[in-house]
């Protein structure tokens, strides 16, 4: 049986809006060889310019595999993602890397740096990929954080807060329209998770998308909007 999946071409999306992500309809399964987990059952949003979005559930009801879709690190089994207008889903795996260094910010839990890179390399690695015209410098992007000091500094030499401020600054090291961030503020102190928040509500103000999974009540207290997951599915947007 064919199914109509549904999918606008580029042409048809590619309309400016308010709209900097938007979602449709997002399934993902995972199977293993005794059973299979419903990750995602049909998950539709839209995150609009100078949106700072929550996502929060309990553990384990999708929230890290809906960011790995959203950023096309991961490829849904159904529905497709649209970033600026230009589809993400079902594409190369080079394709998706070269939409995600130009027009997403990615902020994983872990793994966000190259440990054999100095943080300033880490962030030319970014630009590299990217095609920002005038990218800010990584003595810039460390200043904006906090830690221009740590430029010349191994990533496994850096405190969990240098880490997290160095691992933000990598991910917007080419400005991108949209920020996406799995509990960025889920291993730092207190003082740390409050610089974080200032710096994400900053890049709001000038028109930036910010999307956080997190658990943390101080993250989500500061977004304009909260999207809870329960079980794959959106409850409460
Ligand atoms: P959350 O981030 O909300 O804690 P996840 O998105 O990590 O949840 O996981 C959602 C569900 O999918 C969980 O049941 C998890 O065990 C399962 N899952 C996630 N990734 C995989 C994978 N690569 N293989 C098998 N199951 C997975
Ligand atoms: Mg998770």
């Amino acid at each position: 049986m064919m199914i109509a999946t549904d999918t606008p071409s580029n042409e048809a999306l590619n309309q400016p809006t308010d709209a900097v992500l938007e979602a449709h309809e997002l399934y993902r399964f995972f199977h293993t060889s005794t059973e299979e987990t419903m990750a995602l059952r049909g998950v539709s949003l839209t995150i609009n310019r100078g949106e700072f979005v929550a996502i929060v559930g309990p553990s384990g009801c999708g929230k890290s595999t809906l960011l790995h879709c959203l950023c096309g690190i991961d490829v849904p089994d159904g529905g497709y993602v649209a970033v600026e207008g230009i589809r993400l889903s079902r594409r190369t795996e080079i394709e998706r890397g070269k939409l995600r260094a130009q027009l997403i910010g990615v902020l994983l839990q872990s793994g966000n740096l190259f440990d054999h890179l100095d943080v300033a390399d880490n962030i030319r690695a970014v630009q590299a990929l990217g095609s920002s015209r005038a990218p800010l410098s990584p003595e810039q992007l460390l200043a904006s954080v906090g830690i221009a000091d740590r430029l010349h500094a191994r990533p496994s030499t850096l405190s969990g807060g240098e880490a997290a401020r160095a691992s933000l600054a990598v991910s917007l090291a080419n400005d991108p329209p949209i920020l996406l961030a799995d509990e960025p503020t889920g291993e730092v102190d207190e003082a740390t998770e409050r610089v974080l928040i200032d710096l994400l509500t900053e890049r709001t103000t000038s028109g930036k998308a910010v999307v956080v999974v997190t658990h943390s009540d101080r993250v989500a207290s500061a977004a304009h909007r909260v999207i809870r997951i329960a079980d794959g599915k959106v409850v409460d947007a």
